[in-house]
């Protein structure tokens, strides 16, 4: 991975989990959703289940101890309607008590029924504990109340105990409903033998005017409400229980006794139900007084629940409330685990279930984000290989539809970008025009030979075409352009015709834009065989190209450079490849030069000069000094030629060859030749003021290419003439022969304009440049000046005597003043004398002097004496 993609990672979420997420998000919502509603309805059915189960429990529960009671309830009645009506006579015993066992026979809920009266009299059956009856007979003869057992047919066996204090009229049972007048349940109450818990009912009957006749009484065990009860089923655990207002168990589904043995007395007493062995009575009984602040504020039915142990625990209570005195309350506790068997199992299935779905969605989702991811990932990786440049095959279509269209899109988009990037590879190695190498590709390819010399040699030739501007300007760039291409296809054919070099030689040829071509010749053996390279080339120049059906002959220079004194670097290299060019340039044209050392001190020093020389003007370090041109026929002076010098603060006074050519070379030559001319001009003015002999005399002033190819020039001149006032007619302009091969008709016409002005035009040099003689009678020229390097050998060399002569005879001929410079001795004196040449200039008369000396010199004589030196 690599660092971007790192530090991207660190802050983006990934493709695989911004799927996954949200999709095991849903999943889990739905089925989470799926489960809380199915646990929801669940535990909305355990509490419908619970309310209805309490509802029908309750109900069962009203209506079975409602009948059970009422039996009581009817046959007391009943007692009191038999006696009533006379049916029953009280005080025959026998036939009263066998009435009263037949009644405990048919019901046998009954545990007893007794009929009591005010007379006294009283008959009664109880059940004893095992089983057997005991009658209790008295009335108000007797001397008190006697107990008899009796048998399963209802006849008396013996007496059981005669008790001779106890009197019914004075017992709660019969005094409470009398009061009352009505029937009346009494308290549970505990017999102790039998032990039991038992309830009666008691209700007082009155004769015809309301008197009361006696209490007709029915006992019933609770025992057998306890085992209705704990025939009822209440879930698995559940449990019904009655109890009093008081909290006292009545009965329980459990078959615990409502009552226990006192330790101590050994008697039986009641048992509260918030103590019951049973935990879920106990604790049933005891949230009931805690929820109710006591069991008598529950009135209506209610159905509650509450935790024990962690569970739900669905309570239901009724209060039940019969005839009077008859106020219990039923309740009814079930753990909600009864009913969550079922619900439990469900709820697992859903569970397995939802977990089931739960894995094969989250697998179905890691296989459709592997289908989506893959292949993103895989263009990802793709592309970042494209990123950095790895062409690779194509991305195979995945089979997602739309990331197969991005698939082929980026392919498509790969193979164009690989087209477009070699394109661009090669343009940015290769010259757009010729197809050649350019810049980049011959350093890549001069390092390639750096690194892999071995000692060996190799070689750079720098061409340059001699002039190419002049095409250029002249014939238009399209031209200059075919003829560059024309000239690339030369050298390749020159190069692969060279037979000084050895087939698998390496050449690369290239250029840079512009006028030059490289070549890179790898390796050669020597300096000779390089030298033998440049001749070649040069050599194969000599023929004319054509363009447009037009002849063009081209000289090159070339500048070698041989490993390893060229440099160690590429650019080093090129560099003095162009140091060496420039000698070559300097020697003549069309000529070779290899560098060496010497070149490079050389071209360093124009460096320092060039660097140097832009400082000059500012600093006045410029001087003029002016050698005199004189009149063959009288030795008088005619005139002057100003010729500048440079007084330069380290290397002493310089001449102008040292600087002026570097100058030209830039812009700085403007300004010198500016300064030049309003120097020389100013000093004429002084000199025409100063001597009457110098109204006259001349000027000649050097003047640049480059000073009349200014698009100020005129302005200039005409400003110099203004400010100096001198007479233009004074003033002499030397131009040289290289200006008239880049002339055009705006050069003609400015040349006109500073004729018009009245200033004269004067050739320099003339007989070293090559171009035609056409312009000396085309532009408005005044003389011209035959150039020093013919007076050297004058009148020795014949070839260059015949040209002087020719010269002369031409000036003449067209009415120029011919004159000759550089004069040194009295021979070339004698022999230009004969010629008839009319003006010299040279050391023979005068050597270039200081404004002041000459000054002097004009304020002696103007006539000057040849002395040889
Ligand atoms: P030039 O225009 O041909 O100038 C004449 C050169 O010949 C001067 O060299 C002069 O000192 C030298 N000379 C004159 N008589 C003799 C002689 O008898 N024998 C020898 N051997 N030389 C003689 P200088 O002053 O060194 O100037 C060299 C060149 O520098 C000039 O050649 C001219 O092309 C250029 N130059 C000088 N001053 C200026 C200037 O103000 N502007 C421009 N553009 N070029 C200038
Ligand atoms: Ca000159
Ligand atoms: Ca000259």
């Amino acid at each position: 991975m690599s660092k971007t993609q790192q530090a991207a990672s660190r802050y983006q979420i990934s493709l695989r989990l911004i799927l996954i997420v949200p999709f095991v998000v849903q999943i889990f919502t739905a089925v989470g959703l799926v489960g809380w509603l199915s646990w929801r309805s669940g535990q909305r059915a355990v509490n419908d289940l619970a309310t209805n189960l309490g509802h029908e429990i309750t109900a069962r529960v009203h209506q079975k101890l409602a009948n059970h009671l009422e039996i009581a309830e009817t046959v007391v009645q009943l007692n009191i309607d038999a006696v009533q009506l006379e049916a029953l006579d009280l005080d025959q015993h026998p036939e009263a008590a066998a009435y009263l066992f037949q009644q405990l026979l048919r019901f046998p809920q009954l545990t007893g029924v007794t009929l009591a009266t005010e007379a006294p009299n009283y008959v009664g059956i109880a059940e004893a504990n095992d089983g057997t009856r005991v009658l209790t007979l008295w009335n108000r003869s007797d001397v008190g109340v006697v107990d008899y057992f009796l048998d399963g047919k209802g006849q008396i066996v013996a007496i059981s105990k005669v008790d001779q204090d106890y009197d019914h009229r004075q017992r709660p049972w019969y005094v409470n409903p009398t009061i009352a007048g009505i029937a009346q349940w009494q308290a549970p109450y505990l017999t102790i033998n039998p032990a039991r818990l038992t309830i009666s009912i008691d209700q007082p009957f009155y004769d015809q005017v309301g008197n009361l006749l006696g209490v007709s009484d029915a006992e019933l065990s609770l025992a057998s409400i306890s085992d209705f009860l704990s025939t009822l089923k209440v879930g698995k655990t559940g449990q019904v229980f009655i109890i009093e207002r008081t909290g006292h168990l009545v009965a329980t589904s459990s078959g615990q006794l409502p009552y226990q043995l006192n330790p101590e007395t050994e008697e039986p007493e009641r048992i509260s139900a918030s103590d019951s062995d049973d935990r879920l009575v106990a604790r049933t009984t005891e949230f009931l007084h805690q929820k109710f602040e006591g069991l008598d504020q529950i009135q209506d039915n209610q159905q509650l629940s509450f935790r024990l142990d962690g569970q739900c625990q669905f309570v239901q209570v009724m209060p039940f409330h019969l005839t009077e005195g008859m106020d219990w309350l039923v309740v009814i506790a079930v753990p909600e685990s009864d009913f969550m068997g079922e619900i439990h199992r469900n709820r697992q299935t859903t569970v397995t279930l939802c977990g089931a779905a739960l894995l094969l969605a989250t697998g179905l989702g890691l296989l459709t984000t592997r289908w989506l991811v893959h292949p993103v990932q895989t263009l990802a990786l793709a592309a970042n290989g494209l990123s950095q440049g790895k062409w690779q095959q194509p991305v195979t279509l995945p089979r997602v539809q739309e990331l197969a269209w991005l698939a082929q899109a980026f392919n498509r988009m790969a193979h164009q970008l690989q087209s477009y990037f070699q394109k661009l590879e090669y343009s940015a190695y290769h010259d757009a025009l010729t197809g050649l190498t350019n810049r980049n590709g011959l350093q890549v390819a001069l390092q390639a030979a750096m690194d892999q010399s071995d000692g060996n040699l190799f070689a750079v030739f720098l061409l340059d075409v001699d002039n190419f501007k002049l095409i250029n300007d002249s014939f238009g760039h399209l031209v200059g352009d075919q003829l560059l291409v024309a000239i690339a296809d030369r050298l390749k054919q020159i190069l692969a015709t060279a037979t000084v070099l050895p087939p698998q030689t390496q050449i690369t040829l290239a250029r840079f834009g512009g006028d030059e071509f490289f070549i890179l010749v790898n390796p050669v053996t020597d300096v000779t065989q390089a030298i033998g390279v440049a001749s070649h080339l040069l050599a194969n120049f000599h023929s004319p190209f054509t363009i447009d059906n037009r002849e063009f002959f081209i000289k090159t220079s070339i500048g070698i450079v041989l490993s390893p004194v060229g440099g160690d670097q590429p650019e080093s290299f090129l560099r003095n490849a162009d140091i060496a060019l420039y000698a070559a340039k300097n020697a003549g044209k069309a000529s070779y030069k290899v560098f060496d050392a010497k070149m490079h001190a050389i071209a360093v020093e124009r460096l320092q000069i060039e660097t140097d020389l832009h400082h000059a003007l500012k600093q006045q370090e410029f001087i003029l000094h002016y050698q005199s041109v004189v009149d063959l026929k009288t030795f008088e002076i005619k005139g002057f030629e100003a010729l500048i010098r440079w007084q330069h603060p380290h290397q002493g006074l310089m001449p102008p060859t040292c600087f002026i050519p570097i100058a030209e070379e830039s812009e700085l030559i403007l300004d010198i030749g500016w300064w030049v001319m309003e120097t020389a001009c100013r000093q004429m003015y002084i000199w025409q003021q100063q001597f009457n002999d110098c109204q006259t005399m001349t000027m000649s002033i050097n003047f640049s290419s480059k000073q009349i190819f200014a698009t100020n020039c005129l302005d200039q001149v005409e400003h110099i003439l203004k400010i100096t006032g001198v007479d233009p007619r004074q003033i002499i302009l030397e131009i040289t022969e290289s200006l008239f091969m880049q002339a055009n008709d705006a050069t003609e016409s400015k040349l006109r304009s500073l004729r018009n002005l009245g200033i004269q035009l004067s050739v320099d040099d003339f007989g070293t440049g090559y171009s035609s003689l056409s312009y000396l009678y085309q532009f408005p020229l005044s003389g011209l000046k035959v150039d020093r390097s013919f007076m050297q050998q004058l009148p020795n060399h014949a070839q260059k005597t015949a040209i002087v002569e020719a010269i002369i005879l031409l000036g003449q001929k067209l009415g120029l003043m011919v004159t000759a410079e550089g004069v040194e001795t009295l021979v070339q004196l004698a022999w230009l004398q004969d010629k008839g040449i009319e003006q010299v200039q040279g050391f023979l008369f005068a050597q270039p002097l200081a404004a002041e000396t000459l000054t002097m010199q004009l304020a002696n004589d103007i006539k000057l004496a040849p002395l040889e030196h």
